[in-house]
């Protein structure tokens, strides 16, 4: 048996970073920048006003005081946007708004706070200091400093620096093409009638919706029979236009379970017994040139199986600099025990308590519960050599999720 390290090192290495994408940043939230995104100017480009105010020489405002003023002819105005057009000389100030730029002469800003203006004549009532309420050039970023760096996902933060810095279009890693094939005679619709016998499909939803918020964009979803020549055409066509194909169930050594030997015939594959519970076949392959992972048809393995080996392959895929889950340590709430051999993945509900975070399995734990996906921020590690885990006991969580914040009142 493989584990998993190993297996998620294997489906890593066949997969490759995609092709380039130029987008404007109006477009680009949730892509991964390609390269170090450097700033091509200073930020802000030029020294401007934090206040609403008067820009003077700070040292002719030395001797103000609320007693004894001191006055300052005002011989200009400086509105956000327009460039300064007078120097400000001794004895003088000019006008400004916050966010216009500083007149040459001036080095410090009165806010209008400590100010009364009338017949050209400001009176200062509290001395500034050279600097005060001034943004300088470069306060923010360096002109050929690095904004983003690369293989970051761009969010609002990351974008709206990338827009200031007039870096759009900015080159991303586009998404990959997803197809989702399921399959297994028994399901139906979750819409449909049931016969008897018959099961609702489950994976489909699930598999579309953790592979998009891996990031991919699903491209195609097909229920698929068990029957070789349906399967061999469902693998055929999904293969034509995707980046990846994903498959749940088929992957046994039942006599229905024709996955394999398809995916053999159309190119070529690799069936892993991975040391992890649930989850343990790991089917990787490729259909043609196009990369295939398949996983086996429980629900919670898929569920499972997909954020060990596809989650990260997807990020991959997308040019994301980090792959896997961030991780937690968190108090075990109640035992656990295990036979030896496999890492088992606990699904698991977490709680913020006053020393730190605590971990509460989500109940029975079977491949088949999928109501302990409910309310799940991730799993536990149950490690592979290990036979039992006391309550208290500190267990490593891979999150999926954090717990909501508190309601407001
Ligand atoms: P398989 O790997 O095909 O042998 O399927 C293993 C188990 O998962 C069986 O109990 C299937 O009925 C169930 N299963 C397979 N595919 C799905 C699906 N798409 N939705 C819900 N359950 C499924
Ligand atoms: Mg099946």
């Amino acid at each position: 048996m493989l584990s998993v390290e190993e297996a998620r090192r294997r489906v890593l290495d066949a997969v490759g970073v995609l092709d380039p994408v130029d987008l404007d940043v109006a477009d680009a939230a949730g892509y991964a920048v390609v390269e170090d995104q450097a700033a091509p100017h200073a930020l802000p480009r030029f020294d401007n006003s934090a206040m609403d105010g008067y820009a003077v020489r700070a040292s002719d405002t030395y001797a103000a005081h609320e007693s004894s003023p001191v006055e300052l002819e005002v011989i200009g105005e400086v509105q956000a946007g327009r460039p300064p057009d007078r120097e400000v000389e001794p004895g003088t100030s000019v006008r400004i708004m916050t966010g216009a730029a500083v007149p040459r002469g001036a080095d410090g800003i009165v806010p209008v706070e400590h100010t009364s203006e009338s017949d050209g004549v400001v009176s200062v009532n509290q001395p500034t200091s050279p600097g005060r309420h001034v943004r300088p050039a470069g306060d923010d970023i360096e002109a050929g400093a690095v904004a983003v760096r690369r293989g970051t996902e761009l969010g609002a933060g990351e974008l709206a620096l990338l827009a200031s810095l007039g870096l759009s279009p900015v080159t991303v890693v586009r998404r990959p093409r997803v197809t989702i094939l399921v399959t297994g005679d028994e399901l139906v619709a979750p819409e449909a009638e049931v016969a008897p016998g018959r099961i609702r499909d489950s994976n489909t939803v699930a598999l579309r919706v953790l592979a998009t918020e891996a990031g991919a964009e699903i491209v195609g979803s097909e229920r698929v029979p068990d029957d070789r020549g349906a399967t061999l055409d469902a693998f055929r066509r999904a293969a034509a236009g995707s980046d990846l194909v994903i498959s749940s169930g088929g992957v046994a050594v039942g006599r229905y379970d024709f996955v394999k030997d398809v995916v053999q015939e159309l190119g070529h594959i690799d069936l892993w017994r991975v040391a992890m519970q649930p989850g343990k076949p790991v089917v990787l392959g490729a259909v043609g040139d196009t990369p295939f992972m398949g996983l086996p048809g429980n629900p919670v393995s898929i569920h499972v199986g997909f954020e060990q080996f596809v989650r990260p392959a997807i990020r991959r895929m997308r040019g994301c600099r980090s792959l896997l889950r961030p991780t937690l340590e968190a108090s075990l709430a109640s035992e656990l025990e295990k036979r030896p051999g496999r890492l088992h993945f606990v699904r698991v509900r977490l709680a913020q308590e006053s020393g730190g975070w605590q971990a509460v399995p989500t109940g029975p734990q079977g491949s088949h519960i999928q109501s302990s996906l409910v309310d799940c921020h991730g799993v536990a590690r149950f490690p592979s050599e290990a036979t039992r885990l006391e309550a208290g006991e500190m267990v490593t969580v891979e999150v999926w999720k954090l717990p909501d914040g508190e309601g407001v009142r």
